[in-house]
């Protein structure tokens, strides 16, 4: 173990297999060293931006087992908003002082291909200072095979239609024998990688996200996150790592044991030592609990991502988001937590220290 200890304190990257010999450290000595790497890229700088989540359809036909936000048995309230009522909501959102709309919504065969489409366009029309975020990779294979339409020829129309950056979504686990038991059907983990691999060869950058808690184990974190850290020595164009705490409610995979938050730290800290080459990593608040997103500003995250203002597919599983959060709430609670709040845009350029 003092062989990989001095190894990260010397700034050498880690191979897989220490990675997962960092879960055997004791929680605060973990958290000590991606606190320090942490410490040394960004002070005690805490991110977040001013952002509205909109999921505008939870029609889907694909069946993934953890989701909790289609429309199905479970939850036989299927939806899909009107363009014209998605734009007066990134509306009221902008006038609120939201930079970014978040666009991602389930695989909804009758809505139409223009109607994704559309909707980017007509948001961007309305708003033009507003950055588009939408179409997880998992949406994007969706479309390609719908339509007939190659990965490139769907990426191509997102930029014509006014997308600026993609979100990480659709990742879930990539080890194939878990995916196969969770998400069978979705896109696959190679596809999903390829998909990030020619937006970012278009100039443009994209989140990269982790499903964590379910029924994956240690090893098939660590291969997940090898397989980003492979991707973005190639193309520099994951600007966050997001750990996605599973969300246990009103879904069909059957979980026995959940995770502690003693064991929610150490993958986040270990995703900070792991992928060095990912600028920032993010608790997002929505699944780990706002409690525990503050803690892991100590074990290595940087970023809380944002207000939300309102978010449907997590806290459809249980999670404490469907309303968001009030930037003064979200600001104090950051300062209170011993950290400075910087707003940011959506590509990490530094918008006001609060
Ligand atoms: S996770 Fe996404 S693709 Fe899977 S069932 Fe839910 S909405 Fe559909």
């Amino acid at each position: 173990m003092q062989k990989i200890i001095d190894k990260i304190k010397n700034k050498k990257r880690i191979t897989p297999n220490e990675a997962l010999a960092l879960y055997d450290l004791p929680l605060l000595e973990l958290g000590e060293l991606a606190g320090a790497i942490r410490e040394e890229k960004y002070g005690r700088k805490s991110y977040f931006n001013i952002n509205r989540h909109i999921n505008p359809t939870n029609i889907c036909k694909d069946i993934c087992k953890f989701c909790a936000y289609s429309a199905n048995r479970k939850n036989p309230n299927p939806y899909t908003l009107k363009i014209e009522e998605i734009v007066e909501i990134a509306k009221r959102a902008y006038e609120k002082g939201a930079k970014e709309v978040h666009i991602v919504s389930a695989h909804n065969p009758e809505a139409g291909l223009e109607w994704y489409m559309n909707s980017f366009k007509k948001v961007k029309e309305a708003i033009p200072d507003i950055h588009v975020k939408a179409l997880t990779a998992a949406e994007i294979n969706f479309l390609s095979q719908e339509y007939n339409l190659s990965i490139d020829e769907v990426l191509d129309m997102m930029i014509e239609h006014g997308v600026d950056s993609m979100p990480g979504g659709g990742a879930e686990i990539f080890a194939h024998e878990i995916r196969d038991k969770i998400c069978k059907g979705k896109v696959s983990s190679k596809k999903w990688l390829e998909i990030h691999q020619k937006w970012h060869e278009r100039g443009k950058e994209s989140n990269a996200t982790m499903l964590f808690g379910h029924i994956e184990n240690r090893s098939h974190r660590i291969d997940h996150m090898n397989r980003l850290r492979e991707l973005q020595d190639k193309t520099n164009g994951f600007n966050a790592f997001i750990p996605l705490v599973y969300q246990r409610e009103n879904n069909y995979l059957r979980v026995d044991n959940f995770l502690t938050a003693n064991e929610i730290l150490k993958t986040y800290a270990i995703s900070r030592i792991f992928l060095d080459n990912i600028p920032h990593i993010k608790a997002y608040w929505a699944t780990s609990t706002i409690n525990l997103a503050l803690i892991a500003q100590e074990f290595g995250c940087d970023d809380l991502d944002g207000t939300i203002q309102k978010e449907s597919i997590q806290s459809a599983a249980g999670a404490a988001s469907a309303n968001g959060m009030q930037v003064e709430e979200f600001v104090n609670l950051i300062k209170n937590s011993g950290f400075i709040p910087v707003e940011r845009d959506s590509l990490y350029n530094e918008l006001k220290v609060w």
